[in-house]
């Protein structure tokens, strides 16, 4: 085949965007993706148990977008649920995002109700308060909350995730869980809170199953591609169609300008033979251990036929770029912001060259927001 299109990278950016080139634009396309698998880091598989697991940490997607949820549904059936997390502070297991019912379990009724009724008429009913604004407000009794929220759930999570206090860190990413003006105990708001029933790795390779649509596993695109005086070359050969990039692009460049600094996590897997761990999918441990969380699969994927259970604890690390490590989150600081603006600025020499990912792009993508990124560039390609 000769090829239209080269894609790097299987998750859900490139996923998308194949289809979408094969499907819509009738284009030939090369998948190129160094692991073993497709799906990226939403890669699930059964383990030795048969308990479906996620790899690389738990995926749910969660989505308002009509248009994607529409787009996946074609590739799988799914299993919807509103997934709830709790924190284990002291002997409680408490709902996070701190809302009005975890109020209730940390303050006695009397004094529960009158806060209550405070943040209802300081913020309104239903309304989503980043920690770092309700730590703002003057009245004592809310920044009461916001300072036992800070530190039950925040500080020390933090820490662990990112090697920083939460004021250290940009506002968006504690901006993900908020404290919430309800009693709703789901993680996220979405209207669409799934897995696929069969597991996404299924869902991906139904996406890529195309006459138009190539795969290469285990390739390192770097084995393929060269990028010479504004050129790009495949196999050897002047490539002219179009490339979409959606690894780490400091990597492309050899990390010339020096290394984008990512967090990393290690995932230790433990299987129990008894019906169920933690009786919860996530777990935070938010003032305890040095793992941040424990997910529990069959509560998060609904399976139902396994009597053992198989949980992932994640422990937090800076990535080194040693072999092996995966740089997970991009860091969203201003330095690290200019380093990535040098590496991406060299890409523009190149012609039909576009990053697409979380890693590539330097940002904290969704699944669903990755997929609708991939979609708008793929209308956008000629
Ligand atoms: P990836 O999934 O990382 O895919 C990039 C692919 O490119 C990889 O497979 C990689 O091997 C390949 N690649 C890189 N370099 C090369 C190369 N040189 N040659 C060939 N191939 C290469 N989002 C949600 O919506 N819900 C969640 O619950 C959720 N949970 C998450 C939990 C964790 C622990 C993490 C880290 C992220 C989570 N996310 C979640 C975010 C989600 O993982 C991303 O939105 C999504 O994976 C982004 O897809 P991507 O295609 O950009 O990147
Ligand atoms: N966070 C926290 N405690 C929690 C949950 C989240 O401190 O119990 C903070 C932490 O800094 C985390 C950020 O909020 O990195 C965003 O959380 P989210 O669950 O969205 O992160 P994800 O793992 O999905 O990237």
């Amino acid at each position: 085949m000769m090829y239209d299109c080269i894609i790097v990278g299987a998750g859900i950016a490139g996923a998308t965007a194949a289809r979408r080139l094969a499907e819509e634009k009738n284009k030939k396309v090369l998948v190129i993706e160094r692991r073993n698998h497709v799906g990226g880091n939403c890669y699930d598989r059964p383990d030795e148990h048969g308990i479906l697991i996620h790899e690389y940490g738990p995926h749910i997607f969660h989505t308002d977008d009509e248009g994607v949820r529409e787009f996946l549904s074609r590739f799988t059936k799914w299993y919807d649920f509103g997934h709830e997390v709790v924190a284990k502070v002291g002997d409680q297991l408490i709902p996070v995002p701190f809302n009005l019912n975890t109020l209730h379990m940390v303050y006695d009724s009397e004094k529960a109700d009158r806060l209550e009724q405070k943040l209802i008429a300081e913020y309104g009913e239903g309304s989503r308060v980043p920690i770092m604004q309700l730590q703002k407000n003057p009245d004592p009794d809310v920044r009461e909350i916001a300072d036992y929220v800070y530190k039950n759930v925040f500080l020390y999570y933090t820490m662990k995730q990112w090697g920083q206090k939460p004021e250290e860190i940009s506002p968006e990413v504690t901006g993900r869980v908020p404290v919430v003006i309800s009693g709703d105990n789901r993680y996220f708001k979405d209207k669409y809170q799934s897995v696929p029933l069969q597991g996404f790795t299924p869902m991906f390779e139904e996406m890529l199953k195309h006459p138009n649509i190539e795969v290469r596993t285990n390739t390192d695109c770097r084995t393929l591609l060269q990028f010479e005086d504004g050129k790009i070359y495949f196999e050897g050969e002047e490539f002219g169609g179009t490339l979409i990039y959606t690894g780490a692009i400091d990597e492309l460049f050899e990390c010339r300008f020096g290394r984008l600094p990512y967090r990393s996590l290690e995932f230790k897997f433990e299987h129990y033979d008894q019906d169920s761990f933690q009786g919860h999918s996530v777990v935070n441990y938010t003032v305890s251990e040095d793992y941040t969380r424990i997910t529990e699969f069959k509560f998060l994927t609904g399976q139902k036929d396994t009597d053992g259970t198989t949980i992932v604890k994640e422990y937090p690390f800076a990535y080194t770029g040693a072999e092996g490590e995966i740089p997970y989150y991009a860091i969203l600081e201003e330095k690290n912001e200019q380093l990535y603006e040098k590496y991406r600025s060299l890409t523009e020499q190149y012609s039909n060259f576009h990053l697409l990912g979380r890693l590539a792009e330097y940002k904290y993508y969704n699944i669903d927001a990755m997929c609708r990124r991939a979609m708008d560039l793929v209308g956008e390609i000629k």
